[in-house]
């Protein structure tokens, strides 16, 4: 069963060849086995999970339709609403929150028959690149445990990767799926700003964070967003289906390319390891094999995302994260002595040092006196990367790069230098700051046997041609069938 994929396994276990009561075990079988090692989950639902799983065979068995991922056990990364189950963010602040409703992405998995078996570990409010701002846990690499698993959905990619699922949600602000996606060696999909539904992802910055599947292959990644994508009148931000309309990417998936054209920067690129550079080189000479045509382009402005970013996503996490204030939510300090050390002392005590890094550049980014410098200016210069890429897809249809500078680092090599953290993630802020679509594919190996993976980057609401790029390369390759040695693949 370990080999199967999440669009495999569904159609087996709509056919009636496969229990989905046995998938669900065999799962929890493997998450018993390898998650002391991974530490992948924050909290997982072994009985809430078999007795959903029976329900899904007896619809089978009565010969009731069933929903797109019918008894496919996945999970979600545990900044996403649940009833069930807490939604901590990986932070002691919110360690016994309770959710009093479903984000939509969940009420959607349950509503396409899946079986959500559990809750992934991630940086702390998904601020970091490595897994390791987590308040609550370790996550290391499938493929070598003394590296990170990237972040911040690092959970939900060493889970899909360590087959402790088979599939996964994750959410990325500047690449928190695509990063790890690459680290882990999976598929990792971050939709069009607006494509998912955000109600009730708990917010870190409103204007860049979407949610996005964690998958084996490609195939699943356009299952996954088969079920995820689409309005929704509880979020405003989610865009009309008038205006872009949702199609069925699984169908799509199989129409042929016709005259891809790829661009690639050249001068961003060659700030990547060698190791990681050829691996994209050979990846683009596949394409090409294929018949693609390749460009090279300049993006000039793409040198000042990571400084951009910081200020707007710092700026707008400071603001989301004012709600935590011991009065509202989650932690509160024990025995204030006036209301002001309520909301002070709960703060200090509960926040980790990253969080409390980003409120105070945040709060000073928005001050008056500072706006201007900092946070106008930053939004200038997102608008000019915005700018970028319009232009670019005027010449091409997508654009191809790293998705990350290096393959997993070790734990503990950045965590101490956040600079350092926040240079991992030059690849694949921008796609944020433009609000575009953008897909991470494992791609080969460097010489430590870390997987390498391949960013392409499509305009907003294509999200149907990025995926059939990206299955293109796939079909013709089979990095994705690798598996880390650890989870008892060999
Ligand atoms: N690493 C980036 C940050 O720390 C991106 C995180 C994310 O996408 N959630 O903000």
């Amino acid at each position: 069963m370990k080999n199967l994929t999440a669009k495999k396994l569904r159609d087996q276990i709509a056919s009636g060849q496969i229990k989905s009561l046995d998938a669900v075990r065999n799962i929890f079988e493997r998450i018993e086995k390898y998650e002391p090692v991974i530490g992948a989950y924050i909290s997982t639902f072994k009985e809430k999970a078999l007795e959903r799983a029976s329900q899904v065979d007896k619809k089978i068995s009565a010969g009731e339709p069933v929903g797109q991922l019918a008894g496919v056990p996945v999970a979600v990364k545990d900044n996403m609403c649940t009833t069930f189950g807490a939604t901590t963010c990986a932070s002691k602040i919110l360690q016994n929150f309770h959710a009093p409703y479903n984000a939509t992405v969940v009420e959607k998995l349950l509503a396409a028959d899946a079986v959500i078996i559990g809750k992934t570990n991630m940086d702390e409010f998904a601020m970091g690149s490595s897994t390791e701002n987590s308040g609550l846990k370790q996550t290391v690499n499938p493929w070598d445990t003394s590296r990170v698993p990237g972040g911040s959905s690092g959970g939900a990619t060493a889970s899909v990767a360590a087959g402790m699922c088979f599939a996964a949600l994750g959410s990325d602000t500047g690449g928190s799926i695509r990063q790890p996606a690459s680290f882990c060696g999976v598929v990792g999909l971050k939709p069009t700003y607006g494509r998912v539904s955000r109600y009730g992802l708990v917010a870190y910055g409103s204007s860049l964070d979407q949610i996005g599947p964690v998958t084996q292959t490609v195939e699943d990644a356009a299952l996954m967003l088969n079920v995820i994508a689409g309005h929704d009148s509880s979020d405003s931000t989610s865009v009309s289906e008038a205006i872009a309309p949702v199609c069925d990417y699984l169908t799509k998936l199989n129409e042929p390319v016709d005259k891809l054209k790829i661009a690639v920067v050249p001068q961003f690129n060659a700030g990547a390891d060698q190791q990681v550079q050829n691996a994209l080189n050979e990846a683009i000479k596949v394409y090409k094999n294929l018949g693609a045509e390749i460009i090279e382009i300049e993006m000039p402005h793409l040198d000042y995302a990571i400084a951009a970013y910081y200020v707007i996503a710092t700026a707008e996490a400071s603001s989301n994260l004012a709600r935590y204030d011991g009065v509202h939510y989650g932690h509160r300090t024990k025995d204030p002595q006036n209301y002001i050390e309520v909301y002070t002392k709960s703060r200090a005590e509960a926040f980790g040092q990253e969080v409390k890094r980003r409120i105070m550049l945040g709060t000073y980014a928005l001050s008056s006196g500072y706006y201007d410098a900092y946070y106008l200016k930053a939004l200038k210069v997102r608008n000019l990367i915005r700018g970028d890429f319009t232009n670019a897809f005027e010449k091409c249809d997508c654009v191809m790069m790293p998705v990350a500078p290096t393959t997993a680092f070790k734990i503990g090599e950045k965590v101490n230098d956040p600079l350092q953290m926040y240079l991992s993630d030059i690849y694949t802020i921008a796609a944020n700051l433009a609000g575009i679509p953008g897909i991470s594919i494992p791609c080969g190996f460097d010489d430590n046997e870390l997987p390498v993976g391949l960013q392409i980057l499509s305009p907003a609401f294509t999200e149907d041609k990025l995926l059939r790029i990206a299955g293109m390369y796939e079909k013709h390759t089979n990095w994705y069938e690798k598996k880390p040695p650890i989870a008892g693949y060999k």
